[in-house]
């Protein structure tokens, strides 16, 4: 057993939450900082069925990638998932985008499930640069992401240029692309828009639109292992309820 406060600096030792950017919130959102905590639950976003597997399973506490409360709230209606959280006496700590650009964050997950070497964090932004150990085209490049991280698929651009520095962003980094289109020959991301496809089809680069679920759930599993080796006395799991919500046909 320990409590919310212990495991919420356990969190800010590897992600510390102030290094979040200023849009974000993030920290215990919801509960008690002095509760006690057995079990808890990682996630990527809490929904009514994350709160409900949460409540079933025994835990008092829930870690989320995306934050519970993101604008302020003018109602708190019962169905409402901080009302439920509240009502069922279970905390909520968020680590958005300081997990962001944690060494063990959602970059640093992506970049290793994509096998890149000699990553270099770009300061201060969520976004990583690396090199792959073959050298492929567009298309056998994006087989390759779809392979790595196990996607049911993927929206690609084709591109004449080989494929060797890759640039990583997790979530919605379709705008990261510029800061970075210079270093790199493709560009992995959750969520681009089309005139980013079109920017980047211009400057010659390969688009991985890998989705914003598979670019992130990929940081649940690792946090909850570090977790576990630095508090044993609580049992961090990973939630199964499945928030992707996408299907592909
Ligand atoms: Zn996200």
């Amino acid at each position: 057993m320990a409590k919310v406060s212990e495991i919420y600096s356990s969190i800010n030792k590897i992600a510390p939450f102030d290094t979040a950017m200023d849009f974000d919130n993030v920290g215990l959102l919801c509960g008690d900082k002095n509760k006690e905590v057995t079990k808890a639950l990682v996630c990527l976003d809490i929904t009514r069925a994350v709160v409900n597997e949460a409540e079933s399973s025994g835990c008092e506490l829930i870690i989320s990638h995306h934050p519970v409360i993101f604008n302020p709230l003018k109602s708190l209606p019962c169905d409402s998932v901080p009302y439920l959280l509240a009502s069922k006496g279970i905390s909520a700590i968020c680590a958005h985008t300081n997990l962001d650009i944690s060494p063990i964050g959602t970059n640093a997950q992506l970049a290793r499930k994509l096998g890149l070497a000699a990553v270099e964090m770009i300061e201060n932004e969520p976004i990583a640069v690396g090199i792959l150990k073959y050298e492929m085209s567009a298309k056998n490049f994006a087989k390759h992401v779809k392979e790595a991280l196990g996607c049911k698929g993927l929206r690609y651009t084709d591109t004449e240029r080989r494929i060797k520095r890759v640039g990583i962003c997790t979530g919605a980094g379709g705008d990261m692309l510029y800061k970075i289109a210079d270093k790199i020959d493709a560009f992995v991301t959750g969520e681009i828009k089309h005139h980013q496809l079109i920017a980047a089809d211009n400057m010659g680069i390969c688009i991985a639109d890998i989705g914003h679920y598979r670019s992130e759930f990929i940081v649940c599993a690792p946090l909850a292992s570090m977790l576990s080796s630095r508090i044993n006395s609580v049992e961090f799991i990973v939630s199964h309820a499945d928030t992707e919500l996408t299907e592909y046909i």
